[in-house]
């Protein structure tokens, strides 16, 4: 079994395309522990997999299949969201303790070999890039080291670039230029490549060359959109004493905090700073002591606001932390989603968190709303317009595999409510807390189904058994909060 695991790196590299098959079965050794997609992306040897399948041939996308859904995951935002490091271990849940035959043994943690391992793939990796003609896909990497390497004990024995000089030296800036942006494909200026870094000393030594704070990046990999500044990567990416010392020197330098990214061919600017803290807890709280945002800016092109947006991401620190500012999270996007609806039916492995003191919360200050309205709900636009903006936006977004997602879940969806939103997903968790927040399992969608009869069809036996009133899964499942992510 441990050689099997140790040579998964090397079979990755031999592979074209990674297609992971992850059903919902029941854990084998674990008592009630569910195993699916978003509990593979959280075992630390199978973000390896993910980061290595990148490293040798940067491959960026993994196919999954679970039940009869596929979901896409971008590689890229695994490296910022879900370091391998930060994964779990079944060695570290054990404690490095094992019993053989009655005897117990220590047994070694697999994030040494792990680290070993994904540095070793990771230099041969910025070797064969940094004879490239294009220095930007080195340079990007080269960069984002501490992220794929965060939490895995070989990073404090790398060297480290906290001066200028070390900086310019690795990514081949010219020492003497520090303003000068670094041409190629991104383009962007050395600033930009010292925030993704989060490297607190550089960014200061270029604030104080007067680097441009206001600088937009047009091409970021695994992103979509267009003009962020240093703050929103800053914000996003950001980490540590480091990462709030960044922010604190942006600000401090007249970084706007209010500006808007936008999407490429639309014309509505949207995104601020703020919007992108939403997935990052630490960040984000610290913007807040700093800044008052707007919270009700669009966080999406779909008029998503940012509050709503805080809510769908699952971070119960940060949705108290708004609600206590005042957010009363009633606002509903084009397609007439609430918060609460954007929570049930996001996709599980794209949510940050699924915290369920999230709904608690919003239940207790009476901001919930009415569980069993629908859950595409146009108090104002009537359905022409609506199938106008979608189609405009589903024109628009470029998202060809995610496209197909959108449109099968409207069609499912129509006239359904959160529950067969849960039931979609396939969250048992969260259809027991709507069960138990007087969510009715009688309402049907356009189609005809109730919850439980789109249960049956989609395959998803979990949810169908908390339905159908299995006591013993709903006591499993009530007492569980799930997290996909660190
Ligand atoms: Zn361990």
């Amino acid at each position: 079994m441990r050689d099997a695991i140790s040579s998964l790196p090397a079979y990755i590299q031999r592979a074209s395309l990674l297609l992971v098959l992850a059903p919902v079965v029941e854990h084998a050794d674990l008592d009630k522990v569910d195993c699916d997609f978003a509990s593979w992306a959280t075992r630390g040897w199978c973000r390896l997999e993910a980061i290595i399948s990148y490293l040798v041939g940067c491959q960026n996308i993994i196919l999954a299949f679970s039940s009869k859904r596929m979901n896409v995951m971008m590689v890229d935002k695994m490296i910022i969201r879900k370091p391998v490091g930060c994964g779990e271990f079944s060695c570290c849940t054990q404690n490095h303790r094992v019993k053989i035959d009655g005897v117990e043994h220590e047994i070694r943690c697999d994030r040494l070999g792990v680290a070993e391992v994904l540095a070793q793939f990771f230099d041969s990796r910025v070797l064969h890039l940094s004879t490239q003609d294009d220095l930007s896909p080195y340079r990007f990497l080269v960069v984002h080291e501490h992220k794929i390497m965060q939490n895995l004990p070989v990073l404090r024995h790398r060297p480290k670039f906290d001066t200028w000089q070390k900086f310019a030296n690795v990514l081949r800036f010219p020492e003497d230029r520090p303003l000068e942006k670094a041409s190629g494909q991104f383009n962007w200026s050395p600033l930009i490549f010292a925030i993704f870094a989060n490297n607190l000393e550089v960014v200061r030594f270029l604030i104080e060359c007067s680097a441009d704070v206001h600088e937009t990046t047009q091409l970021v990999p695994g992103d979509l959109l267009v003009g962020r500044t240093p703050l929103h990567h800053n914000l996003g990416r950001g980490y540590g004493p480091q990462g709030r010392a960044i922010c604190d020197l942006l600000l401090d330098a007249k970084a706007d905090p209010y500006r808007c990214a936008m999407r490429p061919f639309l014309s509505k600017p949207f995104l601020d700073p703020f919007s992108c803290s939403l997935t990052n807890v630490e960040m984000s709280l610290h913007f807040l002591d700093k800044v008052t945002p707007c919270f009700l800016t669009h966080a999406d092109s779909f008029g998503g606001v940012a509050e709503n947006h805080a809510v769908i991401n699952g971070i119960f620190e940060i949705v108290k932390k708004l609600h206590e500012q005042g957010c009363e999270f009633q606002s509903r996007n084009m397609f007439g989603l609430g918060a609460v609806g954007l929570f049930c039916g996001f996709p599980k492995d794209s949510q940050i968190s699924c915290d369920l003191r999230v709904l608690d919360l919003l239940h207790d200050s009476g901001k919930l709303g009415d569980l069993n309205l629908p859950i595409f709900h146009f108090p104002k636009l009537g359905l022409k317009k609506f199938r106008f903006i979608l189609a405009w936006h589903l024109f628009n977004s470029g998202l060809l595999l995610q496209q197909n997602a959108i449109v099968r879940t409207m069609y499912i969806l129509r006239h359904g409510t959160v529950l067969h939103a849960a039931v979609l997903r396939d969250d048992p968790i969260v259809v027991m807390w709507l069960l138990n927040h007087s969510a009715d399992p009688n309402i049907k969608t356009k189609l005809g189904k109730t919850a439980l009869e789109l249960a049956i069809d989609l395959d998803h036996p979990r949810c169908e058994s908390i339905l159908r009133g299995d006591s013993a899964l709903q006591r499993h499942h009530s007492s569980k909060i799930f997290e996909t992510c660190s």
